[in-house]
């Protein structure tokens, strides 16, 4: 007997408010159930697939059917996996009134010798302890040690692969060989006094001759230099590039001071080394720099220019207040005035030194850029009451593609992002070309992708096209950069334990600014379609993986996290529902350090949607989304009248299923029948109609009809199509299911039933369907936005897969004597032609004579 475990139709429009589809309500019991009669099986429909079977009403309690495929490890509540809440951090994913976190401020002084490639750097740190703890020991990152030789960084690097060993890493290892990595330290103090430190690898320990007491600061102050790594041959997060013609460098300058290290409430000090992968976990502080660097240099840095006067011309100060106001780029420093500055040779001219002066309020770190060869544009863009200065820093190489667009996008990425979460804190934000493929620090970013010489690039990436000769990759890759503001800057996630907490969340806000830059705009990481391969690989580990030990990085950090939470704004939540919660979780931890748990708390808390599965299925897990559509089968309504019943059952009959082929033929060949040339052979039965109803029937109908109760009665005339359809779960993880539905008239609709529906069983679910029409067709996941991995499965009656073939003609190689006859032919020639040059050289001599 087929089991109808859902007798409901559960519709819901889509995109609504969470009210409607989050129904823990119970189906009203239509009490239908098939009687002992209606098992009729009257034809095997369409590819065999829609099976009709007839049923009567029969009053009877509906038990919910519970299957052994439970879901219970699949819906289980997260308790297990997220950490005890506090009174730091909340049960709702709030940070608690018990909350705190450290202050670091830092007055920094560098000089950047543009001769010998070298930093030279003397910084006081005004360390706050706002914990509730004594510290007897503080940490501090020093990251440039992880470019020595003997790192971790080094040692932990795999054995390149000798097939595909490029021209570029020989020159990258050989580069390493030379480069004398490392930060030298020559003054290390605590309050004004020489301060005993270790240090371990990437990471110094500075010993408090007395313990820092809660609620205490204490000054350091730590003088060091160390060498500027050429980035295009030494990867690293900043560098320089050097350029050809002309011998001048763009200096990206990152993680070039050392930095205090982390210490909070869930891991007290963040001091995991720095391996290369693991970005970075730092302090909320105010900064002050001063940056030396050669006269003809421009810089651009975190925060806001002290000393314009000093460094700026009169001209430039004035295209800066005009720029401010415009809503397209204007150029501070534009080519010619770069190209004068790169006529300068610091090696035989002796060039004087100027000190640009910055201020950030703030900020979690500091990064600058320094050039001669920079032009630089600036344009405004309004955010809430006041406008972002947007500033784009590039050499002429990059022109063609960055005037037009580099500020443009930071522009962009302010509206957008400002809108999704907070606006933009901070009066600058800046983009850099230089050395670095994309790379983010508070308030400036460097990002790669510049035109080809000639000023042409190409649309997009692809096998054959590089994506940093690329116009969206340039787009993408500010926005991306840019958006980092938000994750990790302001909303200050520990990076090195998870990468997807920044990276995932700002790739989300990343593929939704784009698709609001223009309609079409060709997404990489967002659109559920992309991230199927990746779903369907075997090489995964959870999203919820420690950065360093991540596999797949791209697609498992930045790729899957981006399309989940696209797939719960528009599938699950909907947008309102959503915006809302993210938005609830981006302000709560706004200059504040949120772990995983506050983010998968407040999602719920903000939202009402209990979500615990999502989290587990597509961050705790490594399955993929597919659903089949199995079979599809239609139950035919009998009001048990025969007088109706009967005469119907024929007509369905005759209508479906053919004559016998003998009768067939025999008709129309004329056959006349021995009964009708005997008619006294024929009898009671030959007259009888088993589908005209009996007296005797029609009586007993009326004895049962009268006894029914007028409800029941007027429930007989029900004009309705009763399909039940069997979903199953072939991928594994649990999701909702977005149903389109066709039906005969032409009309179509789409129901989403959601991801509850396997809470029970996560295998195998059958869905009532009760329609005023009878169904053409259906299709699960029309609009392919649950990621679904196998799409052959989804419809009935089911689609042939298309794709396009062409003849292609099997090409040999030529053997070896063909090869060496056409060598020894292709040189006679070159030989002839020499010759003939030659005399004809000769013969112009002669004749000239
Ligand atoms: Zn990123």
């Amino acid at each position: 007997m087929p089991c109808l475990s859902g007798f409901f139709l559960q519709t819901r429009p889509r995109q609504t408010d969470a009210g409607d589809f989050h129904s823990d309500r119970r189906p009203t019991p239509i009490s239908l159930q098939i009687p002992r009669l209606s098992y009729e099986e009257l034809y095997d429909w369409k590819h065999g697939r829609m099976k009709c079977f007839r049923f009567l009403p029969f009053v009877l309690f509906l038990t919910q059917n519970a299957f052994a495929q439970g879901g219970a490890q699949h819906f289980k509540q997260l308790g297990e996996e997220l950490p005890t809440p506090t009174e730091v951090r909340l049960a709702s994913g709030a940070p608690g009134p018990e909350y705190w976190q450290q202050q670091v401020d830092y007055t920094i002084d560098v000089t950047l010798d543009d001769v010998k490639k070298r930093l030279i750097g003397s910084e006081r740190i005004r360390y706050q302890n706002n914990s509730p703890h004594e510290l007897k020991y503080l940490w501090v990152q020093l990251d440039q040690n992880s470019l020595k030789m003997d790192s971790d960084r080094s040692l932990v690097r795999d054995a390149p692969r000798f097939r595909k060993f490029s021209y570029r890493y020989m020159a990258s290892l050989l580069a390493r060989e030379e480069y004398e990595g490392g930060v030298k330290l020559k003054v290390v103090e605590a309050d004004g006094r020489p301060a005993k430190y270790t240090v371990v690898k990437t990471m110094m320990r500075i010993d408090l001759k007395r313990p820092l007491k809660p609620g205490k600061s204490i000054k350091l102050r730590i003088d060091w230099e160390h060498n500027i790594n050429n980035a295009k041959e030494i990867w690293g997060r900043g560098g320089y590039e050097q350029f050809k013609e002309d011998g001048h460098r763009i200096y990206t300058i990152a993680q070039w001071f050392p930095r205090m290290a982390a210490y909070n409430d869930v891991d007290g000090w963040q001091n995991k080394q720095f391996i290369g992968r693991g970005e970075f976990t730092l302090e909320l502080g105010d900064y002050d720099v001063r940056i030396t660097v050669p006269e003809d240099h421009v810089v651009g840095a975190t925060g806001v220019l002290q000393n314009p006067r000093k460094v700026l011309t009169k001209n430039q100060r004035a295209r800066l207040v005009s720029a401010l106001k415009s809503d397209q780029p204007i150029f501070i420093v534009d080519k010619s005035e770069a190209e004068a500055a790169s006529k300068h040779d610091p090696k035989k001219e002796k060039l004087k030194n100027k000190t640009w002066h910055f201020k950030a309020k703030n900020v979690r770190d500091f990064a600058f850029a320094s050039s001669r060869r920079f032009l630089w544009d600036a344009m405004g863009v309004q955010n809430g009451e006041e406008r972002v200065l947007c500033m784009s820093y590039y050499p002429k190489e990059a022109e063609a593609l960055w005037f037009r667009y580099s500020s443009p996008a930071i522009a962009h990425t302010i509206e957008v992002y400002g809108r999704m979460t907070f606006p933009y804190p901070y009066p600058v934000a800046i983009s850099v070309n230089g050395p670095i493929g994309g790379m983010e620090y508070p308030m400036i970013s460097f990002n790669g992708p510049r035109a080809e010489k000639d000023g042409t690039y190409y649309a997009r990436a692809s096998k054959s096209k590089r994506w940093d000769r690329t116009k969206y990759g340039l787009i993408s890759v500010i926005i991306h950069e840019v958006g980092h503001n938000w994750f990790p800057m302001i909303i200050n996630s520990d990076e090195r334990q998870w990468t997807w907490m920044d990276e995932g969340l700002n790739t989300f806000l990343q593929f939704i600014t784009e698709r609001e830059w223009e309609k079409d705009y060709p997404s990489r990481r967002g659109p559920p379609k992309n991230i199927i391969p990746y779903m369907k690989s075997k090489n995964q580990v959870p999203i919820m993986t420690n950065s360093e030990s991540l596999l797949q990085f791209g697609n498992n950090a930045y790729g899957k996290p981006a399309t989940a939470l696209n797939i719960l704004r528009e599938t699950i939540m909907g947008r309102e529902v959503f915006d809302f919660a993210f938005k609830t979780y981006s302000n709560r931890w706004r200059f504040k350090r949120p772990m995983p748990a506050d983010f998968f708390r407040t999602m719920e808390d903000a939202s009402s949607i209990d979500l615990d599965w999502f989290w587990r299925g597509w961050f705790y897990g490594t399955q993929h989304v597919d659903i089949k559509l199995g079979k599809v089968k239609e139950f035919v309504f009998e009001t048990g009248n025969p007088a109706i019943d009967k005469p119907a059952r024929k007509k369905e009959k005759e209508e479906t299923e053919p004559r016998d082929l003998t009768q067939q033929r025999n008709t129309k060949e004329g056959k006349t029948y021995r009964v009708d040339r005997f008619p006294e052979l024929k009898d009671f039965y030959n007259r009888f109609d088993k589908n005209v109803a009996t007296e005797e029937e029609k009586e007993k109908f009326k004895k049962m009809f009268d006894k029914l109760e007028p409800w029941e009665q007027k429930l007989l005339e029900t004009k309705r199509f009763f399909y039940v359809l069997d979903f199953e779960n072939v991928g594994g993880l649990v999701s909702p299911v977005p149903l389109k539905i066709e039906y005969q008239n032409g009309r179509t609709e789409t129901i989403s039933y959601p991801a509850e529906i396997w809470r029970l069983n996560t295998k195998q679910v059958s869905k009532l369907l009760m329609t005023k029409q009878p169904l053409k067709s259906l299709e699960i996941d029309p609009l392919w936005e649950i990621a679904d991995a196998d799409r052959s499965n989804n419809s009935w009656p089911p689609i042939p897969v298309k794709s396009r073939f062409k003849l292609f003609k099997k090409k040999y190689d030529k053997n070896q004597m063909q090869k060496q006859r056409a060598w020894k032919k292709k040189k006679a020639e070159e030989r002839k032609k020499a010759d003939e040059e030659e005399k004809a050289k000769a013969g112009k001599k002669e004749s000239s004579k």
